[in-house]
């Protein structure tokens, strides 16, 4: 049996905002997760989805790993860490996996602490320069994967306004 891990992201910014995963289709997933912002459901994830449905737009969908059944929390917590890092705002709400171990946002906030702390005594671990290009070519990725390949223009797309790949 295999889980697949996928990401939604804005369709404007490309930027990501959630990880999750699931042992059946994916797109079905995603369905679940409109109607739970369409009922209300409380959340960081369920309120950025509700932003996007009262401007008439819907979360690009990224399948990011299909993976055995057995190492399916090693492989979520990898792709939250790695998308948080190149400057991805998540709405996850734990650092992935199961438990509610990773979930205590106390514990949380003293940790960035620290690693605020340690960043500025030994420089940035990653250039916020170098971050934002991370980022940016993830977002032209996507642009191209979720735009250009399908001949969708998308007016509230930066890229596609530049003309970028039309
Ligand atoms: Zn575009």
């Amino acid at each position: 049996m295999t889980t697949s891990i996928y990401g939604l992201s804005d369709p404007v910014t490309h930027e990501f905002r959630y990880v999750g995963k699931t042992v059946g289709l994916v797109s079905k997933r995603v369905y679940r997760h409109i109607r739970e912002a369409e009922n209300g459901f409380d959340g960081h994830k369920a309120r950025w989805l509700r932003k996007l449905l009262v401007r008439n737009l819907r979360p690009e969908v990224t399948l990011l790993e299909i993976c055995s059944d057995s190492v399916w929390e090693q492989a979520e917590k990898l792709w939250i860490a790695t998308l948080k890092r190149a400057g991805n705002n998540l709405t996850n709400e734990t650092h992935g996996g199961r438990g509610v171990s990773n979930h205590l946002p106390e514990a949380r906030a003293k940790i960035s602490k620290a690693n605020l702390g340690n960043r500025n005594a030994r420089g940035p671990r990653m250039g916020e320069t170098k971050r934002r290009l991370k980022l940016k070519g993830l977002a032209v990725g996507l642009h191209f994967r979720w735009h250009v390949n399908r001949s969708k223009h998308n007016p509230h797309c930066e890229f596609c306004q530049k003309g970028l790949g039309f």
